[in-house]
């Protein structure tokens, strides 16, 4: 009987469902037949706390502690699945579903997610069991450091967390770059919002990121790493310090590991919440104990990085595919996707969707099926507005963008960006000025302040935004916000200023209209 124990299950009460699970199946005598167990998210969260019972698959929905009677003494007694409320779409009805049948999953392609949901993050011997630590032990055993960058690169895997530089190009420069000691390090400081990807991944499968942090040491020559974690993510905190224990004890971390040679080992620095702390070179800075401003690059983090050493940095997501491309290899992993963006991609999605939750689909395919056939489409009936993906650094799409595929190049040209997988949709209720203003809000808020045209400039543009937003605005306003726009992402020092302006030009380009409405109708 798993149980999801996934952040958003465990808040609307979870542990208190595999309680009363444990309890029920005590009282029916089958302690030893039946064992609950506590996994990571299972994705579907917006009908937590869910319940799957195997061998069987059938998916239970918003389980109370006070249902957990009935499914033991009906389902696992009598051989009698329970009814539960599952949505398809907009329309809910009492059905038994097969957790493999129900179309949230059905579409979904799940290899960073692998184990999310089906294992228990807490006992290492489960991910043991679905292969854990066998690329691992493939890789230093059978290949070189160089034939483990060669498969990185074959596989066309591209950084998660947003850029989309390619993987295997950064492990080789890490590689190359001249120097004793090197660090891998690993982004967990996701900050978009309405994101949860890295969060996810870290409560329901923490093994999978050391291991690809241990296989990445090995390939670049470091022999320590660093998961930099938001201190806001206590429950990915507390499975990653008792998996790198584990992990420790197993002797797949620390000294010659696999009888290799080899040492690595992975600490844990907790971040404060800083979003400019998801910038790689402030993230750095921040772990080396200052203030988290980012430094300007050249040089990069993999020629000078942590304390001056050459450092391999990727996020969650990215680390999570290593340890299957390593196994099934680079052409398995480049079979999926598309031509510029291989494999799959995590996201969040929110907002104006039926099926809230967490997913994850090959690159290639659309925001019309990701939206209508993964999410259920739009609720009360309404029209689809806009989907804003790559959160406070990324755009706002509109319906004529609904057959877009999703991967790195053509949400760039769209006017957008992947970012780290935050896509939020609005619906005809919303008003995208609105929305423009709240990214900008928060950009304003996140600015470390370091550079003038982000410190300053995004100010301005937000207080153009409000006299705007409050029938004040002009139509002067709208070229200085459009030109303030383009010298701020044109001037600014890291990626946070660079980036912000893009949901205000991307609403400017799809929605202008609405704009106009704000100035012309409250004159
Ligand atoms: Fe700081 Fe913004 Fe400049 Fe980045 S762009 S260094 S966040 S002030």
């Amino acid at each position: 009987i798993l149980v999801c124990a996934g952040t958003g299950c465990t808040s609307s009460g979870s542990l208190k469902v595999a309680e009363a699970l444990e309890s029920s199946l005590a009282e029916a005598g089958l302690s030893q037949q039946a064992k609950v167990v506590k996994t990571g998210c299972f994705g579907f969260c917006r009908l937590g706390p869910i319940v799957v019972i195997y061998p069987d698959e059938t998916f239970y929905t918003s389980v109370s502690p006070a249902d957990a009677a009935e499914i033991v003494n009906s389902h696992l007694l009598q051989d009698r699945p329970v009814k539960r409320l599952l949505y398809h779409g907009p329309e809910a009805e009492e059905v038994i579903e097969k957790f493999r049948d129900i179309d949230f999953f059905r579409y979904q392609k799940r290899i960073a997610l692998r184990n999310c949901g089906q294992i228990d993050p807490e006992n290492i011997h489960e991910y043991i069991a679905r292969d854990g630590y066998q690329a691992l032990a493939k890789a230093l055993t059978s290949l070189t450091p160089a034939e483990v960058i060669a498969t990185v690169k074959a596989s066309g895997l591209r950084g998660r967390g947003g850029g989309g530089f390619p993987t295997g190009l950064k492990w080789e420069f890490t590689a190359n770059a001249p120097g004793e000691i090197k660090y891998v390090v690993c982004n967990a400081d996701e900050g978009d919002p309405g994101a949860f990807m890295d969060r996810s991944i870290l409560e329901g499968d923490p093994h999978s990121v050391l291991e690809a942090m241990a296989i990445a040491g090995y390939a670049i020559g470091a022999q320590q790493g660093y998961i930099y974690v938001r201190a806001e993510y206590p429950i990915a905190v507390e499975r990653l310090k008792i998996a790198i224990a584990q992990a420790r004890a197993l002797g797949v971390l620390g000294k010659n590991i696999f009888n290799s040679g080899f040492n690595f080992d992975v600490d844990i620095r907790l971040g404060a919440g800083a979003f400019v702390c998801g910038e790689e070179t402030a993230l750095l800075t921040s772990i080396e104990g200052h203030r988290g401003e980012p430094r300007p690059r050249p040089p990069f983090p993999a020629v000078k990085g942590l304390w001056g050493k050459p450092t391999l940095i990727n996020n969650v997501e990215t680390y999570a595919n290593i340890p299957m491309i390593i196994l099934n290899g680079a052409d398995w992993y480049a079979a999926m996707g598309t031509e510029k963006s291989k494999g799959t991609k995590v996201f969040a999605i929110a907002g104006k969707i039926n099926n809230t939750g967490l997913i994850e689909v090959p690159m290639g395919t659309t925001l019309r099926q990701v939206i209508f056939e993964i999410g259920g489409g739009i609720p009360n009936g309404k029209a689809f507005k806009a989907a804003q993906t790559g959160g406070p650094s990324g755009g706002c799409l509109p319906a004529s963008h609904l057959d877009t595929p999703i991967e790195y190049d053509s949400l760039l040209a769209a006017g957008s960006m992947m970012g780290s997988g935050g896509l939020i949709i609005m619906d005809e209720t919303d008003c995208m000025v609105d929305i423009a203003r709240f990214y900008l809000e928060f950009t304003v808020d996140e600015s470390c302040g370091k550079c003038t045209p982000c410190r300053i400039g995004t100010k301005r543009m937000l207080e153009i935004l409000e006299r705007i937003t409050s029938g004040q605005g002009t139509m002067a306003d709208l070229d200085k916000l459009e030109t303030l726009a383009r010298n701020i992402k044109n001037s600014s020092l890291c990626g946070l200023g660079q980036s912000a302006p893009n949901p205000v030009l991307s609403t400017l380009k799809h929605f202008r209209d609405e704009y106009l409405a704000h100035i012309q109708e409250k004159r």
